[in-house]
Formats: structure tokens, sequence, C-alpha cells
């Protein structure tokens, strides 16, 4: 990748890195070091702050993003019906198995041994036999009596928990909407402040993602909706809600709780497989290098993870308290890249094990694990989804590319769908995507491969040739007779992305 066209000078890893911003991470400067050793994408968690805090910290990154000249996403969250403990007295309480806790209704409780809540309806929705989860997973309690205004529970796992933790609710079905009042007024202000990605939490069908997007179309917004999937109900319905989406995030922390952690990491391939085939970028999020919280250095079992989200094909990996909160917030963010990069070398190598075989309609995209390199001539599957043309057209650029030994894919994308879906193809040779939509470049930032680049000319494809090969000669990584292979519309037809060219540098 020509270093001018790459973002910030680093050589980028495929996978993508979105931080979760927080006191840590949220100064000017912080931001700037944290783009420079890798995120991608920010994440703003509504469950936190004011809105003139996430109103600030839309303008730090995207002023950010100005000064790296590079392309930068935002990924805000929508904190859903996450229901939390009201302040405690004392901040925390410590319970024994076999101790028992009382929910009451009010806003916070006076009596020892007494529990309040976030949500109004806890009480009423809580049954004898209900399965009750404080502090992700840390204590565990089970409803005994029921009264029109309490619910006692006996601790079947004894801990600590503290004031404002979640409250999960294994195998209750609540009342409560995926997009709450709360939820549907951030999303509103999210368009106006331009916010590329909205995360929706505790999605349950794919009528929760509509819902959003109806809401975002009534008010002429076109972030993109990234359904976070940590309920049961939405692993029932998945196929549907990963359809629904624009993108889907793996969402570990209470997906852990909701359902057997055990069952965890076969969920996240599932996940992880079907997206691909869907074309939806995908996110492995929390606990990715939790220990980095407070150490430089992580466990040798979060590298792991993080190594085996990229090799089970995640488009992106995301750090959450450890950018928020942690003291070692960059420390995290490079640890992050340099596992990318070490990874991503394996899914190089990874021949096509299919490739020639009667099986290999079942191309790369349909298995579980991560895409190995496409083989040139290797059939590709059908897929049911997506526009045809597209998906034809970028294959084939992929396989041209590697035919006459491209150092560059150039991606011309009015939506970024084209650049969606040959990020999906997973190759190997570089791919630069342009657009004359500073939006789209910044939903690039969550595609896997694609390197999002301000300032091509894209109107004429001579011209955007032209400046890429410059580009490249200036920074000594084109020599002459190295080619570049474009993908884009012709704009002759109503097919968006219908058109190859092959180009040789002189
Ligand atoms: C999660 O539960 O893993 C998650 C990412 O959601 P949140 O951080 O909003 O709890």
């Amino acid at each position: 990748m020509p270093q001018n066209l790459q973002p910030v000078g680093r050589p980028p890893s495929q996978t993508k890195i979105v931080a979760t911003l927080g006191p840590a991470s949220s100064e000017p400067a912080k931001l700037a070091e944290l783009i420079a050793a890798g995120v991608d994408v920010f994440r703003i968690n509504t469950a936190h702050g004011t809105r003139e805090e996430h109103q600030a910290a839309v303008d730090k990154i995207r002023e950010a993003g100005r000064q790296a000249n590079c392309p930068i996403g935002i990924l805000l969250d929508l904190a859903g019906p996450k229901i939390r403990l009201n302040a405690l007295p004392g901040d925390s309480i410590t319970c024994k198995t076999g101790d028992e806790l009382t929910f009451v209704r009010g806003p916070s409780p006076s009596l020892p041994g007494h529990l309040t809540s976030t949500y109004e309806s806890l009480i009423d929705e809580l049954h004898p036999g209900d399965r009750v989860v404080l502090a992700d997973g840390a204590v565990e309690l089970r409803v005994e009596n029921k009264t029109a205004d309490s619910a006692a529970c006996r601790v079947v796992q004894g801990g600590t928990f503290r004031s404002r933790q979640g409250i999960n609710l294994p195998g209750v079905k609540l009342a409560a909407p995926a997009l709450g009042e709360k939820d549907r007024d951030n999303a509103r202000w999210a368009v106006s402040a331009g916010v590329d990605y909205l995360g929706l939490s505790f999605v349950r069908k794919p009528e929760d993602v509509r819902d959003l997007k109806t809401l975002l179309q009534s008010v002429g917004g076109t972030c993109r909706v990234v359904a976070k999937i940590e309920k049961p109900e939405a692993l029932d319905a998945l196929d549907a809600i990963v359809a629904a989406a624009d993108g889907i995030m793996v969402a570990r922390g209470d997906l852990g709780v909701e359902i057997d952690i055990a069952q965890v990491p076969l969920v996240q391939k599932r996940i992880v497989a079907l997206c691909n085939r869907l074309r939806k970028p995908v996110i492995i999020a929390t606990q990715m290098l939790e220990s980095m919280h407070h150490s430089r250095l992580p466990t040798r079992a979060e590298v792991a993870d993080v190594a085996n989200a990229i090799l089970d094909g995640a488009d992106a990996c995301m750090l959450s308290g450890e950018t928020a909160v942690g003291e070692y917030p960059r420390e995290a963010v490079e640890m992050m890249h340099r596992i990318a990069i070490a990874t991503e070398t394996l899914l190089r190598q990874r021949p096509c094990a299919t490739a020639g075989s009667s099986s290999s309609a079942a191309c790369a995209s349909e298995r579980s694990t991560a895409f190995p390199r496409p083989t040139p001539h290797a059939p590709r599957p059908k897929l049911q989804f997506g526009n045809p043309i597209t998906e034809a057209t970028t294959c084939a650029a992929c396989r041209l590319a590697e035919e006459v030994g491209a150092r560059l894919i150039v991606a011309a994308s009015v939506s970024g769908e084209s650049a969606l879906v040959l990020s999906k193809h997973r190759s190997f040779v570089p791919i630069l995507g342009v657009s004359d939509s500073d939006a789209t470049l910044r939903r690039m930032c969550l595609y896997w491969g694609i390197i999002p680049h301000y300032g091509a000319p894209v109107g004429d494809s001579a011209k955007l040739l032209e400046y890429v090969a410059a580009k490249g000669r200036d920074s000594g990584y084109f020599a002459p007779g190295d080619r570049i292979v474009l993908v884009l519309g012709t704009g002759i037809s109503a097919s968006r992305h219908n058109a190859i060219v092959v180009h040789q540098v002189e």
C-alpha cells in the first residue's frame, strides 16, 4: 500500500479495530494517539454520559480524523432495555450463597437486603423460579416469593456487586422494547450529529432492527444499524436479524450471561459465518484484552481470543473498558493491531480447502471459518443475497487482480456496497476505498481490508487512476509496469458496480 494512501503512515491490519471511548481516551491528544495506534472506529456508549458529553465526543473524534486526514467511523451504542441496579447503600453489597435479597419498588433501597432497579416493571415481570444475574454473572439469585411490591430472592451464587451494575434475567421474556424512548431520542440526535453506525442493544427480533431503520428514515438519517446479539431470542431469529441489520456485534458480555457461557465461542463462530455469507460486517466485542485494564501485557488466553476471532472471519475486534477506563488504552490498541498483523499471515497462507473439489461450490464465504485466500478460477457460490452484479463484478475483480499480479485494487463506491462485498471476498491484494461521500468513506472503516481514502477524484476513472498511480509512484510503491484494478460503475446502466478497469503504471 503506498504510504501516502494509507492512514497515518501505519501499515494497516486487514481486521478493523473498534475502541470504546471513555475518560481514558476522550482527550484530543489521546484520540490522535489511538488513531495512530490503529483505531478505525470509535464507539460512544450512551449507557454512560450526557448528551453534551456525547456531542463533545463526536466533535473531538471528527477533529482527530481531520487532523490525521483519514476517515474514522463513529459507532453510537444505544443502551436499550439494559436493567441496572440503582445506587446501593455503601455502594456495594457482598452476599453469601443462601442469603436472601429482595427487590422492592422505588428509586433507592433504604433497608439492608433490599434492592431496586432502573426498570419499573421488574417486579411485575419476575416470577418464582426465575434467575436473576448481577454484575456480569458474579452473583446469581433465584426468585422465591413474589408480592405486589416485592420479589424475594435466594442467593444461589454469592459474591460482590456494586451500585448501577447490570441485571440480567436469563430466560425471562421482558416486555420492554429494544428501542425505548431514550434510545429513540438518542437515535434522532445521532442523525443530526452525523454518526456513522448505531448499535442496537438487546435485539430479539428483526422488527427491532426495522423499527430503528424506520425511525432513521423518518428523520432522513443514513447511519447504519449494528444489531447487538446478546439475547437467546436473537439466536432463534438470527438469520432474519442479520438480514435486516447493516452489521452485527457479538456482544459477548451480556450474551455470556444470557446463555451458557460455554456456548459463546460456538455461537460466535455461527454468527460470524452467517454475517460473512450475508455480506454484513461483524464485530467481536467484550473482554478481548480485559487484563490490559491494569496491565501493559495481555494474558496468553486473551491474545488467543483475538487471534481466534480473526481466524473465525470477524471484520472487526472491539476494545471496551480497555480503552474507555483502562490504564493502557494506547498499548491495548497497539497490541490488538499486532495480534491482527501476526494472525493475518495465517489467513494469507491458508490454501483454499475446497478449490477444485466437488464441494468447491461451498465457497470460503459459506464456511464457518475465516475465508481462505481465493484461488484463481475457484468456483464461487451463488449467493441468494445482495446484488448479483456487484457480487460477480467484485469477485471477478479479485480474481483478475491475482491473475495480473495487481499491487492494488481501487473500489470507487457511492454507497460503499461494492467495497463491502469486495471486503467479503477476503483478497489480500490491498484495496483502496474511494468515494465522493465522506459518510461512505467512514462506513468503510468497519470493512475488513478496505482502506478508505479521502480526496481522490472519483468522477473520472482516468483521472482517478492517474491520481492513485502518482501517489504510488511518489512513495516508491509502484514501479513502471505495476498494475491497478479499478472496480466502478459506468453510470450507463442502473447497476452500480458493473465495470472493471486494469491499469498499468507507466
Ligand atoms: C456486551 O454486552 O458485550 C456489549 C458490548 O454491550 P455493552 O457494552 O453495552 O454492555
